[in-house]
């Protein structure tokens, strides 16, 4: 017996959008979430661990889907932007446009309201611990209700929003489509705060009230990067992100025992902003630990009587970790695909395989290309990053690579003659190698695969360049 047209496991930025895509297309929905309806979205129990930066144009295409608004209060300040700073603190880097730094906790509830609105049934304080599989296709869901006892939940289709850690993606049996786990090189441990200061502060290399700031530095944030986000009453969004790697190679360079506590503590120290602050912990909220990928959304995000939507494929972008967008754009699709799926009562791999391509057009056609980028940025050193994006692309052309574009290095040409030093030399080709690499996979991506059946040379193509950047480029932090 079947007891809903859709599940959605999961019931945060992802899983709330894709019930109340649903739902208002009609489809019989469970939501369904560890947490209660009181805090929905909230991902452990640190709370809403998020930077909480999104662009507008995501914010828009969620309203123009579901036809609901958020409201300034939820939506939080508004920032012109987001700017990345060189490590020397002397080259601004500008990406991502306008958008909010949100109120996290309410723009949860938001969407869940949204989807309740939309007619969704929502299941608290139930942990799931794997998907019913029969004859290899996905029937639903198990798990642990309120009171401990094992429960079986069956739909028609499930999509998978369990967010990074997902029970239900690694527990699907082996196949080529999902990968289910995350390479360890793949991931970010982050750490953020929600402060309050209490001085007034203008030195834009720090705090810009009108915008989020990202401070690439290798020797502060090996492998990430450290970020102030502005938010509305003086408050601040203040972080810290790490790859493992590249923590442990600048550790044993300078006989250092820094893990991720003791470096947000020295970032918050270094940051003249902080001289007078204290938690904001008013929505119990203010301090967490978690992780976010940093690598191309898997490769196919579909098995029979399965969809994946958000953190639960490795959606966030590779370059920024912002994965607020593809959570919302990816529960926008997933709502929609099943609700066909249900139509049609075609829930094989072929009847679900325009999820892929849809998603794949709609954000996800650039995200390999960034992820070499990524790792390019991952194998240089302070200095190197401070004279690359000095001396080796304009500002138009940085911009353009981070929106997942390719320019035509205007400069090579004329840089390749005044690079002095070898490991300048070294950066410089190999940025010229990925930008290539990066409009190769851009094109590779642009050729999507139709069916299942064209995809396993595609992911072969796919995963051999990233392994081929990652064998050129390890991570080298110092
Ligand atoms: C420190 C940090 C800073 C970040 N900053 C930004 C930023 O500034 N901008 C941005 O765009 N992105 C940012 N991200 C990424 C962003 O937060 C995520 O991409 C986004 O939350 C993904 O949403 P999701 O719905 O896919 O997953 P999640 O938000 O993780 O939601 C998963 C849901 O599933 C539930 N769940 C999980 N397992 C179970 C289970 N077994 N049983 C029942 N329920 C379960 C959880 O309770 C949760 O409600 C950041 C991430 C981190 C860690």
């Amino acid at each position: 017996m079947v007891d809903y047209d859709v599940i959605v496991a999961g019931a945060g930025v992802s899983g709330a959008t894709a019930a109340a895509m649903a739902g208002k297309l009609g489809k019989r929905v469970l939501l369904i979430d560890r947490n209660t309806a009181q805090e929905p979205g909230k991902k452990t129990v640190w709370g809403w661990v998020c930077g909480d930066a999104v662009a507008k144009s995501h914010i828009i295409y969620v309203q123009k889907n579901l036809g609901n608004t958020f409201s300034d209060q939820v939506l939080g300040l508004k920032v012109d932007g987001v700017i990345a700073l060189s490590p020397d603190l002397g080259y601004k880097l500008p990406f991502d446009g306008e958008g909010y730094s949100l109120e996290r906790p309410l723009f949860g509830k938001a969407l869940f309201d949204e989807a309740i609105k939309n007619g969704a049934e929502f299941k608290g304080k139930f942990s799931i611990e794997g998907p019913i599989i029969e004859n290899n296709v996905v029937k639903g869901v198990f798990g642990k209700n309120e009171k401990g006892e094992e429960e079986k939940i069956r739909g028609k289709i499930t999509i998978d929003a369990l967010g990074i850690a997902s029970l239900l993606r690694r527990k699907l049996p082996e196949n080529q489509y999902i990968d289910k786990e995350i390479d360890y090189e793949d991931l970010e441990l982050t750490g953020r705060f929600i402060y309050k200061t209490e001085e007034p502060f203008d030195d834009h290399k720090y705090y810009d009230k009108r915008n989020a700031l990202i401070h690439l530095n290798q020797q502060m944030a090996p492998g990430g990067y450290g970020w102030v986000f502005p938010k509305t009453d003086g408050r601040v969004n203040v972080g810290l992100g790490v790859q493992h790697r590249s923590l442990e190679i600048r550790n044993k360079k300078f006989g250092a025992t820094d893990n991720l506590k003791s470096l947000i503590e020295k970032y918050i120290k270094w940051n003249p902003i902080f001289k007078k602050y204290h938690l904001d912990n008013s929505s119990k909220n203010g301090e967490g630990y978690w992780s976010v990928s940093v690598r191309r959304q898997m490769e196919g995000m579909v098995y029979p009587g399965y969809i994946g939507a958000g953190d639960s494929m490795a959606s966030a972008n590779p370059l920024s970790a912002g994965g607020i967008g593809p959570a919302l754009i990816g529960g926008i699709l997933a709502g929609k695909a099943a609700s066909t799926a249900v139509e049609s009562s075609d829930v094989s791999l072929e009847g679900l395989w325009d999820y892929n391509v849809d998603y794949v057009k709609q954000y996800g056609k650039s995200m390999a290309g960034m992820e070499v980028f990524r790792i390019f940025l991952q194998s240089m050193n302070n200095q190197d990053i401070d004279y690359g994006m000095k001396s080796f692309i304009t500002y138009e052309e940085a911009v353009e690579i981070t929106y997942g574009r390719i320019p035509e290095l205007s400069l090579t040409s004329k840089v390749a003659k005044l690079v002095r030093g070898v490991g300048a030399l070294r950066t410089f080709k190999d940025l010229v190698w990925t930008t290539q690499k990066m409009k190769e996979l851009n094109g590779i991506y642009a050729n999507y695969p139709n069916s299942p059946k064209e995809f396993p040379q595609f992911k072969k193509t796919v995963v051999s360049m990233i392994d081929g950047a990652k064998a050129r480029m390890p991570s080298g932090p110092v």
